[in-house]
């Protein structure tokens, strides 16, 4: 009957066992034997605990990223890295991480240093890929010594592979055309690479071949959509069964093209389009398998098992040997065991399922689907029991709450009046001078600091000895920052571990992991709070150390905290209700939080939401949607307080032109934002919508050790105020300091005010 799979597994590690190595191997401490001994320890592990399953994905596993990854498998390397000599295992690392000259000692001769690839957001998800790098002059040439080791590996633990493959016009789709060529134009020259990879896996024993073309749910232009019809063509009547692989939304207006392609099965992600089931079935071929992802792999919640059964036992009827179950998408975006946590909240740990327990969960549902739900009926009754349990929970559902987001009104979303007269009134009570300067929040989190915080957090050092130490981090940025002659001030953020979890700790509705680490990209990891319940402030979070920090100076001393929209997209969120409540609970915590610090004397408060456009969904004709409410929360977060008060925001780097009207909308008095790397270009998109308040355009990287020059910045301002008129321009760097040094930090910083001192005079 039924045949279970999954489209790929967290390569990881269940305690970050991949990070450690790779870390390891990339400072020399170990061996390359042992890094790819570590890597086929992973992979055995893996397929053990998929055992359970019918089909096993195989090369899912990458040392660093599954598309760069294929970018190999296709002999597609960046010209810089192809005269490389050694191990092909080092130049994929040379793309994904660069090197600099000096550190290619070995390689100086041959190579020198080379640029990392570029990294983006792997489609909605906030894992990191490296884009692969075409031109008009890109040739493909297969190299599938991955899988051909990978399924012998597998083979040999007995376990039934299904290799996986980026499809080829997802592959095209996610990558760059360096010299602006048609990179459409690839596609004859790349199909019969992926001919000769398919008759390969055939060759090493592969029935079914997973093929993943996530584009499809993604509104797809005309010449996309025949590409696919002409690559899939190539592949009709291939040697190996293939599944089409498709996941993160609906299908939509692809779903008749996706029936159209001669493929032998098709994935759909019943999450996202459940109502995409019957027409599914309906439009493809009556001798197609069905494999429909039931359950939700970007989430750690319980699948409500029986609920699922309810829709899913008459479509097995339906369907018989042609249904396949698996998770939505891959479980990359999961952590591994939730048993691996011993200090979560036991309560909502009941509710919770990582990478493992879902795995555990489809086979539940196989057992149910096979033998009838009385076989699995302990399962089923425990899962009932959960997901009934966190339903009925008051610690999820707290009626204040539900009450004060149901009484928002438009009015709590608009300062009392626009920004030209704000801005007389602030500037009549901060006395700024033109071109003020002012820094994005951290300093540089020393050694000292995060010693005395994990003493904290050990007990082996008590409150009053925390926040002496605190305190006189603060006193320490605050003096500096005298002495630089700095206008706004900041209190340096020592208190804070993470600009989301630190939020979420002090917040009822979260919880905090110990293991659930999720990659975001290489060796990093991201361990997102899990928001639970309904969210409120039981006191306030920065009041203090912000108070204190402005008892030691008379400068403005700037309030720092991180916006609902970025604490959202940084969380996993209820799976309960949709993200736009759960952002507009967040937003009147944070409002009352920016109430108490302007009550505390607080002039101005800084709201960073640099993960604004990380939630952008995948469809354009849902921007609209997202923003509406995403930038409502801002404007309640932010505009609780009088017309004196100085509402900054701050966002990292990010495209600004197709969301400028956004940003407008946001009404912040003062936007900070990374431009150094664009040569103020990025700006262009502020002047040409002719953006109305006050914006400090980042002057130098602080990704970067190197100490910018006053004379450069004074030119970046140049170009910035022929885009935006100079009283309106503040002066700061790209982002927060805390991961640079104080001897960095001080040249840095007295170049940057001695530019805006330069500024001031020729004005
Ligand atoms: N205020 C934060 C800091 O300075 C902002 C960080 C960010 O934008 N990512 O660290
Ligand atoms: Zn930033």
């Amino acid at each position: 009957m039924v045949t279970t799979h999954n489209l790929g597994f967290p390569r990881i590690g269940a305690k970050r066992e991949l990070k450690f190595g790779l870390e390891r191997y990339w400072r020399g401490e170990s061996s390359r034997d042992e890094l790819k001994a570590l890597g086929a320890r992973l992979r055995q592990l893996n397929w053990a605990s998929q055992k359970g399953l019918d089909l096993a994905p195989v090369g899912d596993f990458a040392f660093y990223d599954q598309v760069l990854d294929m970018s190999f498998t296709l002999g597609n390397l960046p010209a810089r890295v192809q005269g490389f000599h050694g191990d092909a295992l080092d130049n994929y690392f040379r793309v994904a991480r660069g090197r600099s000259a000096g550190a290619a000692e070995e390689h100086a001769a041959c190579c020198g240093g080379v640029a990392a690839g570029e990294m983006t957001k792997w489609f909605d998800t906030n894992y990191h890929y490296i884009v692969p790098e075409f031109t008009a002059d890109t040739t493909f040439k297969l190299d599938a010594s991955r899988y051909v080791e990978q399924l012998a590996e597998a083979r040999a633990q007995g376990v039934k592979g299904k290799p996986v493959v980026i499809g080829p016009v997802t592959y095209l789709w996610l990558g760059k055309a360096k010299d602006d060529s048609d990179k459409l134009a690839l596609l004859p020259r790349l199909l019969p690479a992926y001919v000769e990879l398919l008759a390969t896996l055939a060759a090493q024993g592969a029935e079914w071949v997973q093929i993943d073309e996530p584009v499809l749910v993604t509104e797809l232009a005309p010449a996309w959509r025949e590409a696919f019809r002409t690559a899939y063509a190539a592949f009709a009547g291939g040697p190996v069964k293939l599944l089409l692989a498709t996941y993160f939304g609906q299908l939509q207006e692809n779903l008749p093209l996706v029936c159209e392609l001669p493929v032998q099965g098709v994935h759909l992600d019943t999450v996202n389009a459940r109502g995409e089931v019957e027409p599914l079935i309906a439009g493809l071929p009556a001798d197609r398998v069905v494999s429909l992802g039931v359950i939700n792999g970007r989430n750690i919640w319980k699948t409500d098992l029986d609920g699922v059964l309810d829709w899913l036992v008459p479509v097995a009827a339906q369907l018989g040997e042609r249904l396949w179950i698996a998770p939505s998408c891959s479980l990359l975006h999961v952590p591994v065991d939730l048993d691996s946590e011993q200090k979560l909240d036991a309560e909502v740990k009941q509710w919770l399922a990582f990478a493992l327990q879902k795995l555990d969960e489809l086979n539940v549902l196989a057992i149910a689907l096979r033998e009838g739900r009385a076989a699995a009926q302990a399962a089923l009754s425990a899962n009932h029991a959960a997901i009934e349990a966190r339903r009925a929970s008051p610690r999820v559902n707290n009626p204040a709450v539900k009450k004060a987001v149901a009484s928002l009104t438009a009015d709590m979303g608009r300062r009392q009046h626009a920004y030209a007269e704000r801005a007389a009134k602030q500037s009549a009570l901060l006395k700024l001078p033109a071109f003020p300067t002012t820094t994005i929040g951290s300093f540089p989190q020393t050694a000292e600091i995060r010693q005395a915080r994990s003493q904290y957090k050990a007990g082996a050092l008590d409150e009053a000895g925390y926040l002496a130490a605190m305190r006189a981090e603060i006193g320490r940025s605050v003096r500096e920052q005298e002495a630089l002659g700095l206008d706004v001030l900041v209190h340096g953020e020592a208190e804070r571990n993470d600009m989301v979890e630190y939020f979420g700790e002090q917040l009822e509705g979260y919880v905090f992991s110990q293991f659930g680490w999720v990659q975001s990209y290489g060796s990093r990891c991201v361990k997102p709070p899990i928001l639970f319940g309904d969210i409120s402030r039981p006191r306030a979070m920065t009041v203090e150390w912000i108070r204190y920090a402005q008892s030691l100076t008379d400068k403005p001393m700037k309030g720092m905290l991180t916006g609902p929209v970025t604490i959202l997209n940084w969380s996993f969120v209820r799976d309960d209700q949709p993200r736009s409540v759960s952002c507009r609970q967040l937003a009147l915590a944070i409002r009352a939080e920016v109430q108490d610090l302007e009550r505390a004397g607080i002039r101005v408060i800084q709201i960073d939401e640099a993960a604004l456009r990380e939630g952008l969904p995948l469809r354009r004709a849902q921007w609209r949607e997202y923003l509406d409410w995403a930038v409502e929360s801002f404007r309640i977060a932010a505009n609780g307080v009088g017309d004196e008060t100085q509402i900054h925001t701050h966002m990292c780097y990010s495209e600004f032109n197709d969301i400028i009207h956004a940003i407008a909308d946001m009404d912040a008095d003062v936007i900070t934002i990374e431009t150094s790397r664009s040569d103020m270009e990025l700006l262009d998109a502020f002047d040409d919508f002719k953006y109305p308040n006050e914006i400090g355009p980042g002057v130098y990287d602080i990704h970067s050790p190197n100490i910018p020059t006053e004379a450069h910045i004074v030119q970046l301002m140049r170009k910035a105020a022929e885009r935006v008129p100079a009283e309106r321009l503040w002066v700061n760097p790209d982002c927060g300091l805390k991961t640079r040094q104080w001897a960095e930090v001080i040249p840095a910083l007295t170049n940057m005010v001695a530019a805006a001192r330069t500024l001031r005079q020729q004005a």
